[in-house]
């Protein structure tokens, strides 16, 4: 039977949640077959061309591409550039009267979860990362965060304005893990008149908060001249509110396991989900034996964000490689340099089952980091065509980048 064929009757369609998906088009520029497409209201999948390969499912940052409905007749290109909301999943119990109620939802899950199986594409989180919960607040019904810090991170005399937001959602529940997203509504509109996009930015606090159970977290922004999104969350003053969308992303997640070996590597403000980690391995990792290393590549000690905080930051809780491109009378230093100086260690931990890297920032340094990784297995004999896929089944390798 084909993927998508659920019986004679009916089959699974896949689709696009506009009320989550932030546009960023990297959904129709991964898929192979061309199915992705988009109007200036939506980005949508053309069911007769989709193959189910799940291709665009892991790049997607929002999560919003991996929805699925069961229907009799599949929903045109044309109904979905429509939409504002997903619609809900049509009543099939027609098709499985021998089924109520629970029953229903179950045969509809174990059907849906069919077309996430054998995705050559998608990560897992690691095994041992908690639960997450995502899509808690939405466009529709955002939760109202109240500002409580907005502070600079990199010296004053330099061009990069990044900044430390720090927001409050006061009794409204927002759990969150480190490696999870929000999202943040501009107010106003586009020159066309709709509503801005909402922008995505990692947290960069701990789970429970920047102080222990004070309902907050904390965002890494740089501000990007003429940038909507990031000159308004940059001017942000303490007390304004913020309409914030979320939490987004179930795969990119620390490892919780007191082995486990987290290698982290970074660019500028990608180093937010890594401060999260960092947090957490400092609030719960008395006990920890697995490695915590931390490769973070800037210009200059002074554009790189949270410089003097992670100067304090014990070697023997995190080793940090900070290397720099542009400091006048050295030479220049990529990640990538830094992870072939660094073979030999690099080397053990790759060897280990136990290992996770991350990677979070510009999308440029993925090949780079890529052939710094390929080359650190030469030196010790490993295949990194085949340890890298068997990373990502085990949900142990993980890239973020823009
Ligand atoms: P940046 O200051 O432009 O660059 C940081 C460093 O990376 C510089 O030393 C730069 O060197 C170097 N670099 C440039 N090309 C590289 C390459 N091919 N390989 C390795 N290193 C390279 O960084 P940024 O403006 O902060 O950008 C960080 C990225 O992280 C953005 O794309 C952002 O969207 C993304 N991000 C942000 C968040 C967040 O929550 N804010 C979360 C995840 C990801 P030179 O410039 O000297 O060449």
């Amino acid at each position: 039977m084909p993927e998508d064929v659920v019986s004679s009757e009916l089959r699974k369609q896949h689709l696009i949640d506009p009320e989550i998906c932030i546009r960023c088009n990297t959904c129709e520029a991964t898929c192979p077959v061309g199915a992705v497409t988009h109007d200036d209201n939506n980005y949508v999948v053309d069911a007769e061309k989709c193959n189910f390969c799940l291709d665009c499912i892991a790049p997607c940052p929002t999560g919003s591409i991996d929805n699925w409905r069961v229907v009799r007749a599949a929903w045109s290109i044309e109904d979905q550039l429509g939409w504002n909301e997903l619609p809900a999943q049509e009543n099939i119990a027609g098709d499985t009267s021998q089924l109520s109620g629970d029953a229903v939802e179950d045969e509809i899950e174990a059907l849906l979860a069919t077309a996430h199986a054998g995705a050559g594409g998608k990560v897992g989180p690691p095994a041992s990362a908690a639960k997450p919960a995502v899509n808690l607040f939405r466009r529709a019904k955002p939760a109202i965060a109240v500002v409580q810090g907005n502070y600079r991170i990199t010296a004053a005399d330099t061009e990069s304005d990044v900044r430390h937001i720090v927001l409050g959602f006061g009794d409204t529940p927002f759990p969150v893990l480190e490696g999870q997203s929000i999202g943040i509504v501009p107010p106003g509109t586009r020159a066309d008149g709709k509503p801005h996009d909402v922008r995505l930015y990692s947290i960069a606090s701990a789970r429970d908060g920047e102080k222990r159970s004070a309902n907050n977290l904390a965002l890494t922004v740089k501000r990007v001249p003429g940038g909507v999104g990031s000159n308004y969350v940059c001017d942000l003053k303490i007390g304004d509110k913020v309409q914030v969308t979320g939490p987004f992303g179930a795969t990119f997640l620390m490892p919780n396991a007191h082995d486990a070996n987290v290698i982290m590597i970074c660019t500028g403000t990608g180093s937010a989900p890594f401060r999260a980690f960092t947090e957490q391995r400092r609030r719960t990792g008395q006990n920890v034996t697995g490695k915590f290393v931390l490769f973070f590549g800037a210009r200059t000690p002074q554009e790189l964000p949270y410089f003097g905080p992670l100067q304090k930051v014990p070697d023997s809780l995190l080793e940090k490689h900070l290397v720099f491109s542009r400091v006048p009378g050295s030479d220049k230093e990529y990640v990538q340099d830094r992870i072939r100086r660094e073979a030999v260690d690099m080397g053990t931990l790759l060897q280990s089952p136990k290992t996770h890297i991350f990677i979070c920032g510009l999308k440029g340094m993925e090949a780079g980091v890529d052939e710094a990784l390929a080359d650190v297995c030469r030196k010790h004999r490993l295949d990194w065509t085949a340890l890298k896929p068997d990373m990502r089944a085990q949900g142990r390798f993980h890239v973020e980048t823009y």
